[in-house]
C-alpha cells in the first residue's frame, strides 16, 4: 500500500511533466498537490518521505487532527485547503494551512482577512469560481469574481494568489479550464488551480499551477 503511494506519485509527476512539454510549459510551473482527505498519517507518510512537499486537506477539522504532528516533522510542507470554509473555521485555517483554495464570498473573505491580522501569517489566498453555475457548489459566479477580487485587495489588503474551480461532474472539464484561465488572464492573476486524477493533465495543458490529486496518489477513498 505505502509504496504503491509513493509508485503513483511519481507516476503522476510524469504525466504532468509530459502535458506540459506538450504545451511548451516548464513542468516547474505546476505544483502537484497531494490530496490526503480521507487518509491518515501512515497512508501520508511515504510521499512525505518521497521528498514530496504540497499535501491539499478538504475539511478544517480532519486537517487539524493529522497535521500539526506532520507539520513539527517536515517544516517546509505546504498545506493547501481545499474545500469550502465556513467564517466560524478562519482562526483553525489560517493557523494550519499554507494556503487557502476556496474563498468565495464576502464574509470568509473579511474573516481570513481579520484573522490573518491577528496571527500575523498570510497564507496564499485563491478564488473559487463556480463556473458550471451549480446552485449547490460553492464558488462565486465568473460575473462576481472582480467585485470579489477588488473588495479582497483594495478594502481588506488582501493579495490574491490566482482563480480555482471544479468543473461539473458531467461536462467536459477542458472548456472550465480555458474558461477559467481566461477569466484569471482578464484579472491579470497568473495562479490556476484546476484538475483532479480524473482530469489533470489536460488542466496543465491550459496553465493549471496547481493541480489537486487524491486518488491517482493515495488510491480509491473508501
Ligand atoms: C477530493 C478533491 C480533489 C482530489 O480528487 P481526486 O479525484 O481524488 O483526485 C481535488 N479537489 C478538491 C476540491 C477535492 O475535494
Amino acid at each position: 500500500m505505502s509504496d504503491d503511494a509513493a509508485r503513483r506519485l511519481s507516476e503522476t509527476m510524469k504525466r504532468i511533466a509530459a502535458a506540459a512539454k506538450r504545451v511548451g510549459r516548464d513542468p516547474e510551473q505546476v505544483n502537484l498537490i497531494a490530496v490526503s482527505k480521507t487518509f491518515d498519517a501512515d497512508a501520508i507518510r511515504p510521499v512525505l518521505a518521497a521528498e514530496h512537499r504540497h499535501f491539499g486537506e478538504n475539511r478544517v477539522q480532519e486537517a487539524q487532527r493529522k497535521w500539526p504532528d506532520l507539520k513539527a516533522e517536515y517544516p517546509d510542507l505546504t498545506l493547501h485547503l481545499i474545500g469550502p470554509l465556513q467564517s466560524n473555521k478562519a482562526r483553525e485555517a489560517v493557523a494550519l494551512f499554507d494556503a487557502i483554495h476556496t474563498v468565495d464570498r464576502p464574509k470568509i473573505a473579511r474573516a481570513l482577512a481579520a484573522e490573518m491580522d491577528k496571527q500575523g501569517r498570510r497564507p496564499q489566498l485563491f478564488i473559487q469560481v463556480n463556473t458550471g453555475e451549480e446552485t449547490q457548489k460553492a464558488g462565486v459566479l465568473a460575473a462576481d469574481v472582480g467585485e470579489l477580487l477588488t473588495l479582497c485587495r483594495d478594502e481588506l489588503g488582501l493579495e490574491i494568489a490566482g482563480l480555482m474551480c471544479i468543473p461539473p461532474m458531467d461536462e467536459e472539464p477542458a472548456i472550465h479550464f480555458a474558461f477559467l484561465g481566461k477569466l484569471a488572464g482578464e484579472l491579470g492573476l497568473t495562479g490556476l488551480s484546476m484538475g483532479m486524477s480524473g482530469d489533470f493533465e489536460t488542466a496543465v495543458e491550459l496553465g493549471a499551477t496547481h493541480v489537486r490529486v487524491g486518488s491517482a496518489i493515495f488510491g480509491a477513498r473508501g
